[in-house]
């Protein structure tokens, strides 16, 4: 729909980092799903996403990304992160599943044609005190040695679980709170947490409470987020392939709002942090 990607006067016009983009299994289905690479690319391509951290369930799906020659003809900089998930029963057990520490062992050996995984995630914990699973313990400590960062779907009180598994008890763990607290966990306790934790980050999408009128911040979202203009992501959370026929529009709400804020602010979570973090130029 042209109309949804022409930018309002006042919106953000830079490039975006989609810091939460999935290339899971329906989306491409080897190459007869509705969003091969070819697909993928031209949405990123005509919204102005010029890097992804792409995972997928299973991983082929980022394999195949990280190795298209589309990719590299759209000029998309893909960043991969290792999926814990092979099919959907792995998002129930994976924290306590060992072939799933020796799978993420191979897919990092193995690494991609776009370079090393960089970090591992998304994963979901559904009940917070599964953090404490021998599986998920032993990623997190993994992740914090190789310096992996770690997309984690979660609650609030499983962000303090994981950072305290951590060997240097959340320190030097670099985690990237998918979604920032979809349950709602409220803008004082995301505030705390970002204040104990100084690696910790948040990526939006999908983040209850964030948005008000016309699109634009809440103002109590408005007033964390220029507290703290280096900690936040974006992302479009392509899930469920309905996620990619309104990417246009997902990529269209970020630049709306993003406008809304000083055009440095603005950079800084459009593109910025993210490229910091994983030395994209
Ligand atoms: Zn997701």
């Amino acid at each position: 729909m042209a109309s949804s990607v022409i930018a309002q006067a006042a919106d953000y016009t830079g490039p975006l980092f989609d810091t939460h983009l999935h290339y899971n299994q329906e989306a491409w289905d080897g190459n007869t799903g509705p969003f091969p690479p070819t697909e993928a690319l031209a949405r990123m391509q005509r919204n102005g996403v010029k890097a992804i951290v792409a995972n997928s369930r299973p991983n082929a799906g980022t394999q195949t990304l990280a190795a298209a020659r589309e990719t590299r003809e759209a000029g998309v900089t893909v960043v991969p992160f290792v999926r814990l998930y092979r099919n959907r029963d792995d998002y129930t057990s994976w924290f306590r599943d060992e072939t799933i520490y020796e799978m993420v062992h191979a897919e990092l050996a193995r690494g991609t044609a776009s370079g090393p995984y960089r970090g591992i995630g998304e994963f979901h914990l559904y009940e917070s005190a599964n953090a404490n699973g021998p599986v998920a313990k032993k990623l997190i400590v993994l992740a914090e040695q190789k310096q992996l960062a770690v997309l984690a779907h979660v609650d609030d009180v499983a962000i303090d679980l994981l950072m305290a598994n951590a060997p240097s008890k959340g320190r030097a763990l670099r985690l990237i709170w998918a979604h920032t607290g979809i349950g709602g966990a409220p803008v004082a306790r995301v505030r705390a947490l970002l204040e104990r934790y100084p690696l910790l980050m948040g990526e939006l999408s999908y983040r209850p409470g964030l948005t008000c009128a016309d699109g634009k911040l809440c103002p109590e979202w408005r007033e964390l987020i220029l507290q703290y203009p280096e900690r936040f992501l974006v992302g479009s959370d392509t899930w469920v392939n309905q996620r990619w026929s309104s990417y246009d529009e997902l990529m269209q709400g970020y630049r709306a709002w993003l406008g809304d804020l000083p055009p440095a602010v603005a950079r800084r979570i459009a593109w910025d942090n993210a490229a910091d973090l994983f030395g994209v130029k």
